[in-house]
């Protein structure tokens, strides 16, 4: 089931969306308002292959862990690039403490890891805490963003 879960920005109910919907003007089900997923949202490994194979815009994945210092780093400047192109560019997360064989299949060491997926594949890749400049590079030079 390759579901992320999208909190309303309205009344904040959290909406389980089909990644194949995240063009198709998804709405809030209680209150209806649009979705969009405006903060970068934290997925689980049973989504993660299905949400990478079925997203229809580019997914910025981290992987981060909360005793890592550079992990901590990079958050403020993940939120920023997650609300600067919602709608046309899915950021997501994933703990790596929790998740140690996911890590290990994406080979996402040193952490923090970004990694830029489009159409079910890996394009580029960024390790460490960057800033917010050097990860709008990555997206320009990725052709995600102009
Ligand atoms: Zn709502």
């Amino acid at each position: 089931m390759s579901s992320i879960v999208i909190p309303c920005s309205g009344c904040r109910t959290d909406n389980p969306t089909p990644a194949q919907q995240l063009l198709s003007r998804p709405r809030c089900q209680r209150c209806q308002q649009a979705l969009t997923a405006t903060t970068p949202l934290e997925v689980t490994r049973e989504a993660l292959d299905g949400v990478l194979r079925d997203s229809p815009i580019p997914v910025l994945l981290l992987f981060y862990s909360q005793w890592n210092a550079p992990s901590t780093m990079v958050a403020p400047v993940l939120a920023e690039v997650a609300k600067r192109h919602a709608g046309r560019l899915l950021v997501l997360r994933i703990n790596s403490d929790m998740n140690p064989d996911v890590m290990k299949r994406h080979s996402a060491t040193p952490l923090p890891a970004l990694l830029l997926f489009r159409g079910g594949s890996e394009r580029k890749r960024l390790h460490g805490a960057h800033s917010t400049v050097e990860l709008e590079k990555l997206l320009s030079d990725s052709g995600v963003v102009r």
